[in-house]
């Protein structure tokens, strides 16, 4: 904000009225004054007139009624008459003239105008007194200097009350107004000074009352820049000091306001980067306002880079979806971003801000990666459709057997016997699944706890090996290859043995009769590693990953025939991983097969313990 200037402050503008208001009774109070105090002087000067006047006018009007001796001795009237009238000096009364009923001058006591005498007068006022025998006055301006000139003219009363003559005078007003306008002077400078005065006396309290305002502003200002830590000055209990704590008071909330709202920023802030969700709002045109760390890891984008671009854009939904508040409405969607090699699902639920009236202003998306999770339901989902189908499978031979036989093939000596050993066969396959099936399952569950024991890998294997020569010496050629000297490892022998039992019965199922299988033991630094290698049927490339899934069979008719369920390899897997362990294929098609997997070794260091 800009300084106020001078000429548009509150400052100019109290200055303005108070001079106008002060201008304003002067001028009432000098128009009454003056007025007032000219009626005065002009009545006091009339007045002083008057009384000469009347004086004159006794000693005039005995001249008149005087009788004169015939012989003219003694003076004559016209004399005696301009001796009376002599005596009044021309100071004020500028001229005096005796007129008689006839109009002739009879005498002045303005020794300029001695030739005047004897003359007609040419007054009109003189006229009109004879006329009217009434007094009359009147002021006029003299022709020749513009002076203000008091006329008056009064008649001269015979005892039998005609008019003898009259009294015309005339006298400069002029003093009067040069008194008057001396005193007008004084007051003028008394009011110029008064004005004065008091002007400087108001830009000192105007000062008063707008410093505080100022200060205010700049308060103002300060805190409009975020900072709560001055206060005004309060200067008393008025309307301004009022004002002023009243400031100071929503200084204080605005602060509380301000650092509970910058708390809950900094609380928003830090859940929001510390969330592994990722989180992104959008105004209500789904421009995107905000994104936490995690969203830009989820999506690869840079969080700052994002701010402003449209939702859709950022999440690459724009050709599934063309308005966001589609989104709202769906709640939420696994949006797919899986490359050949690499899956990549996201789960992206859609909320929407509403403020108080209930308008939407915008919308809140969380991400979060679910490939794992979309990898498990799907593993699920393909496991209970394989654990239904292989269950199915022999319960449906079983059936159609079992019908068979009630429907009387059980009368038949030659057939029943072999049909009962079907279904036999069929309850025995399906009892080694679901015992299969729980191993695994509590596996999972890690509810199997091994019971491992330190174990010489070398004789608890050719045990084995001895136990499978027994049974197929006859078809198979087992060939073995291990080290002579004892090899530690801390094993659970039942369960070795089930993952020893499945590979090399595995071997001798998928190899023809009369084939060679090697089996060896290679010591490494650490560990042990041991390797059943045939040369039977072998297995495609693209299908070695997956020997070890469960219920995974690279050939299903032949693996059916042989009465394999696709469990084993997935147990002996598990099994492997529990003895920290691992288990990998080595196979060409047609040539034939090696399952290998490691064990480690007990270091010589160590007895005993597990
Ligand atoms: P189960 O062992 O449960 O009776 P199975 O032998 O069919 O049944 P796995 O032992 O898990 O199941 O083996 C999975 C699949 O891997 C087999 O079905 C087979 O196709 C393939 N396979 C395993 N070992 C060999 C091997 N030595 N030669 C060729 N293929 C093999
Ligand atoms: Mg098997």
């Amino acid at each position: 904000m800009n300084k106020v200037g001078f000429f548009r402050s509150v400052q100019l503008k109290f200055i303005i009225v108070y001079i106008l208001l002060l201008l304003i009774a002067v001028q009432v109070i000098s128009t009454y004054f003056v007025g007032q105090l000219e009626r005065e002087l002009v009545n006091n000067f009339r007045g002083s007139i008057d009384d000469r006047v009347d004086v004159v006018s006794i000693y005039l009007e005995q001249a008149f009624e005087k009788e004169r001796p015939e012989d003219q001795s003694g003076p004559s009237l016209q004399e005696e008459i301009q001796s009376i009238v002599s005596e009044v000096d021309t100071v004020e009364i500028t001229s005096l003239q005796v007129i008689n009923n006839q109009r002739r001058i009879l005498g002045t006591n303005n020794y300029l105008e001695q030739d005047i005498i004897n003359k007609k007068t040419t007054e009109d006022i003189v006229h009109n007194v004879l006329r009217d025998e009434k007094e009359t006055h009147t002021v006029q301006l003299d022709g020749e200097n513009g002076n203000r000139v008091f006329i008056k003219a009064m008649p001269i009363w015979n005892d039998d009350d005609t008019v003898a003559g009259v009294i015309y005078l005339k006298a400069n007003m002029e003093g009067v107004y040069a008194q008057l306008q001396r005193i007008n002077d004084i007051f003028t400078k008394a009011s110029l000074l008064a004005i004065t005065i008091s002007a400087v006396l108001g830009i000192i309290v105007a000062r008063a009352i707008t410093k505080p305002i100022k200060e205010m502003r700049s308060q103002a200002l300060t805190m409009a820049q975020g900072d709560f830590s001055q206060k005004v000055n309060v200067y008393g209990h008025d309307e301004i000091g009022q004002l002023a704590d009243t400031f100071n008071d929503l200084n204080d909330r605005l602060r509380d306001s301000r650092a509970t709202t910058e708390e809950e920023r900094r609380k928003l802030s830090s859940v929001l980067s510390n969330m592994s969700e990722g989180v992104i709002a959008t105004d209500e045109t789904g421009a995107v306002t905000l994104m936490n760390d995690a969203a830009g890891h989820l999506i690869e984008r840079d969080p700052d880079e994002v701010i402003g671009a449209f939702l859709l854009d950022v999440l690459k939904i724009e050709d599934q979806h063309h308005d966001i508040s589609e989104l709202h409405e769906s709640g939420s969607m696994v949006i797919d971003y899986s490359e050949d090699d690499e899956p990549f699902m996201m789960r992206a639920n859609f909320s929407i801000v509403l403020d108080e009236d209930e308008d939407v202003t915008g919308f809140i998306t969380v991400l979060s990666d679910v490939t794992e999770q979309e990898k498990i339901e799907q593993e699920r989902r393909e496991f209970v459709s394989n654990v239904s189908h292989e269950l199915r499978t022999p319960l449906t031979t079983m059936k159609s057997y079992i019908e068979a036989l009630t429907d009387g093939a059980w009368e038949d000596k030659q057939i029943a016997p072999k049909f009962l050993h079907v279904t036999q066969n069929e309850t025995e396959r399906m009892i080694r699944m679901v015992t299969d099936l729980l191993q695994l399952s509590r596996m999972d569950s890690k509810e199997n706890t091994l019971h491992k024991e330190k174990v010489d890998f070398i004789s608890y294997f050719h045990d084995v090996i001895d136990r499978f020569a027994l049974n197929a010496a006859d078809h198979f050629t087992l060939k073995r290859q291990l080290p002579p000297s004892p090899l530690y490892v801390w094993i659970d022998k039942d369960k070795m043995t089930q993952v020893l039992d499945n590979i090399i019965s595995n071997a001798i199922k998928y190899s023809p009769e009369g084939g060679v299988i090697h089996l060896v033991l290679k010591k490494q630094k650490r560990s042990v590693t041991v390797s059943i290698k045939d040369e039977g049927i072998g297995i495609p490339p693209e299908k070695q990953d997956k020997i070890f899934d469960r219920f995974y069979r690279a050939d299903r008719a032949r693996s059916r025939k042989l009465g394999g369920t696709g469990l084993g390899l997935a147990i002996a897997k598990e099994l492997v991983d529990a003895h920290h362990g691992k288990i990998w294929v080595e196979s060409k098609e047609g040539k034939g097969t090696t399952i290998l997997f490691t064990l480690p070794l007990i270091s010589p260091k160590r007895r005993g313990g597990g």
